[in-house]
C-alpha cells in the first residue's frame, strides 16, 4: 500500500463476484439459472485446450463475444459507491473474479483494481503476446473474419481472460493475498465464495483480523467467520454499507 493515501484510515478490500455485474445487465452464468448449468456445451467456449485446438469452439466463441453485454454494460450503483468510498479518502482496493472491467469504468484507478481472472476488455495473441482492444478483434468479426489472427505474427487470437483450465497468474494472486492479509475491513459482494483459490480470500483477511462482510443473496462457506452478513440487494445495501464505512 503506498503511504501517500489515506493514512491511518483503515484499509477496505473488496472482493467483488458477478453478483455485483448482474445489475449492469450481465448474467451469472455459474449461478442457479446460469447459462452453464442449462448448456453444458457452452463451457467449452471458455476452456482453453478446446479454445485453442478446435477453430469452430474459436468461432462459436467470437460470436458469443459479440453477442455479450459485457463491453457494452455500464457501472451500476455497487460499482459507482466504490469509488465514492475510494474518492472520499478511503484507501480502497477492489480484488474481483469479473472480468467486465466495470470497476475501472465507474472511475477507480486500473493500480487500485486486481483482475484476478483477466480482461474481457483486450486480446492477447497466444503466440507473441500481442495485446490488443477486444473492441478491435470483434470489428474484425463483424467485417466477416471468423476467427481473426494476430496481425503480428498469425498466432491465435483470445480475450485476455483466464479460461478454465488456466492458472491465475501468480503475481496477481500474490497481491490479492497480501491485500487480504492487510486488510482492515474486507467485503466480499455478489461472490457465492465457492471458487478457488479467490474464496479462500475471505478466510485469510478474517483470519488475519479484518472484519469480514459478506454482501450476497445467497449463503456462503464463509457466512460463519463474518462478522456480517447481508442479503438485502447488492445495489442497495452496498452504498448504504460503504457510506457507513466512509464516515
Ligand atoms: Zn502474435
Amino acid at each position: 500500500m503506498s503511504s501517500d493515501e489515506g493514512a491511518g484510515r483503515p484499509l477496505v478490500a473488496i472482493l467483488s463476484g458477478a453478483g455485483i455485474s448482474t445489475d449492469s445487465g450481465i448474467p451469472d452464468y455459474r449461478g442457479p439459472s446460469g447459462l452453464w448449468r442449462r448448456d453444458p456445451d457452452a463451457e467449452k467456449l471458455v476452456t482453453y485446450d478446446f479454445y485453442m485446438n478446435d477453430p469452430d469452439i474459436r468461432r462459436r466463441s467470437w460470436l458469443m463475444r459479440r453477442d455479450s453485454a459485457a463491453l457494452t454494460a455500464r457501472p451500476n450503483r455497487a460499482h459507482e459507491a466504490i469509488v465514492a468510498l475510494e474518492r472520499a479518502g478511503v484507501p480502497v482496493r477492489v480484488i474481483t473474479q469479473n472480468v467486465d472491467g466495470l470497476h475501472q469504468a465507474a472511475g477507480l484507478p486500473d493500480r487500485k483494481v486486481l483482475e484476478l481472472h483477466g480482461s474481457a476488455r483486450s486480446v492477447l495473441c497466444t503466440r507473441c503476446g500481442a495485446r490488443t482492444a477486444t473492441e478491435e478483434a470483434l470489428a474484425r468479426v463483424a467485417a466477416g473474419e471468423d476467427d481473426p489472427a494476430c496481425r503480428e505474427c498469425g498466432g491465435i487470437l483470445k480475450t485476455a481472460t483466464v479460461m478454465f483450465g488456466q492458472s491465475l497468474d501468480p503475481e496477481v494472486l500474490a497481491q490479492a493475498v497480501t491485500i487480504a492479509r492487510a486488510s482492515d475491513v474486507f467485503v466480499a459482494v455478489g461472490s457465492s465464495l465457492q471458487v478457488q483459490p479467490a474464496a479462500s480470500l475471505a478466510g485469510m483477511a478474517a483470519e488475519h483480523g479484518a472484519r469480514l462482510i459478506i454482501v450476497n443473496a445467497e449463503p456462503t462457506p464463509y457466512d460463519d467467520v463474518a462478522s456480517e452478513v447481508i442479503r438485502e440487494p447488492i445495489g442497495e445495501a452496498l452504498p448504504a454499507l460503504l457510506d457507513g464505512l466512509a464516515r
